[in-house]
């Protein structure tokens, strides 16, 4: 049974005060909160078995190596990948989104094609960007309408023969859209196109199952849901991850080294040179089991609600308008009040202990659309209540009192 006021005795950080205030931690989607039962894992990692993996005969690195490896089949298990070694630790998101473009490198051709979104964070554009720079290729993009969501007539013309990859986010970072990436993987594959699909956004809400979604590539982010920062993973279908070459060589990617040639070690750990994130990659096995004993549909029923609850009581506030408007979005409010910067709400609510983020949220294109220099933005997790969305729309409304 979800309890709110259960949930938040397990994390130490929400009974701070800041400025003097009760914390209202509304910033999420930068970054989520951790638990004590993630934090417990990350001091004992520390205080009894810190070691390192996969090349000691002795106990605590048998120990470190066991719990790491136990930790990826948790993942895999999380998203339903075949394989546990189709599950590659990377420091996060973006590295796991720059180790795939760096791979397609040598598959590319400057006749070929990529598709990404208008939706897209910065880690989902600049990688591939300078993927085209260094191939030839040509970089299309799916555009967006009023209410922030995809428009998927538009997907269907840029796709041809010659489209090898298609990048988009299962949810917008800026807005909260959750985009039909069934529908985009289904359409890209009968051209023959990979996809890769960023879910730094989508796993805090939603649990992907990457067989039934047929997805060739998602990646996703620890720290957004409930684990360490620096630590992320990669899932790739077998079959891609064999083929695309090593992102970087080091030690532990091997199987042998001479001076005249290096073969390469079997997946996972081909793509994983050097020592790991060991503590990180245990930890974020620990989150995922944390979300999952909460359980990810009474994550997203309880985040709807809030969702709801906020959206109409700031929509009663004149002057103040919401972007991202799409009928299925995630539980992130991003909004402007008429004539005043973001930057200058988002000041005032710290000064009353509310944390939200503002400013472009690493996705310029979309606020060249709207033609807005930024947004504050609101984003829910399971652990938030209505009484902080009612402290943030009073701080809102005395922001507004203060900068008209
Ligand atoms: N994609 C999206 C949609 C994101 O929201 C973020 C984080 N804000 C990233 C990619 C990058 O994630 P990280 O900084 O953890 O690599």
């Amino acid at each position: 049974m979800f309890n709110v006021e259960n949930i938040r005795k397990d994390f130490p950080i929400l009974s701070r005060k800041v400025n003097g205030k009760d914390l209202v931690y509304l910033d999420n989607a930068a970054t989520s909160q951790t638990p004590k039962q993630v934090i417990d894992v990350i001091v004992d990692y520390y205080s009894n078995y810190n070691a390192n993996i996969h090349r000691g005969v002795h106990a605590l690195s048998q120990e470190a190596t066991d719990k790491y490896e136990q930790a990826r089949h948790k993942i895999q298990a999380h998203f339903n990948a075949k394989h546990a070694h189709e599950i590659i630790f990377t420091s996060g998101t973006t590295h796991s989104i720059n180790l795939v473009a760096n791979g397609f490198t040598s598959i590319l051709k400057p006749e070929d094609n990529i598709i990404v979104s208008a939706l897209e964070h910065h880690s989902n554009i600049v990688p591939w960007q300078m993927l085209c720079e260094r191939t030839g290729a040509q970089l299309k993009v799916i555009p967006m309408n009023q209410a922030g969501e995809l428009i998927m007539s538009q997907y269907d013309n840029l796709l041809t023969e010659n489209t090898k990859l298609v990048f988009v986010n299962h949810v917008s970072n800026a807005l909260g859209t959750i985009n039909p990436i069934e529908y985009i993987i289904e359409k890209a594959h009968q051209v023959g196109a990979a996809v890769l699909i960023d879910g730094a956004q989508s796993t805090p809400h939603i649990k992907p199952d990457v067989q039934a979604l047929n997805v060739d590539f998602y990646v996703a982010s620890a720290h957004k849901l409930c684990g360490p920062t620096g630590q992320g993973m990669l899932y790739g279908k077998e079959d891609w991850l064999k083929k695309l070459p090593p992102y970087q060589g080091g030690g532990e990617m091997i199987a042998e080294v001479t001076f005249e040639k290096t073969t390469y070690a079997d997946l996972p750990h081909k793509f994983e040179a050097g020592t790991p994130n060991i503590c990180g990659g245990i930890a974020f096995g620990a989150a995922i089991d944390y979300m999952n004993s909460i359980g990810f549909e009474a994550i997203a029923n309880y985040e709807h609600e809030l969702l709801e609850y906020a959206t109409a009581q700031l929509l009663q506030i004149e002057g103040l308008t919401i972007y991202g408007t799409a009928k299925n979005k995630t539980s992130v409010i991003s909004f402007n009040l008429d004539g005043i910067h973001p930057y200058d709400v988002g000041t005032i609510l710290d000064k009353l202990g509310i944390a939200v983020r503002t400013g472009h949220h690493c996705a310029q294109p979309i606020m060249s659309f709207y033609n807005i220099p930024g947004t504050v933005r609101a984003s829910f997790a399971f652990y938030n209540t209505k009484a902080e969305v009612d402290a943030l729309v009073l701080g809102i409304k005395k922001a507004k009192m203060m900068l008209s």
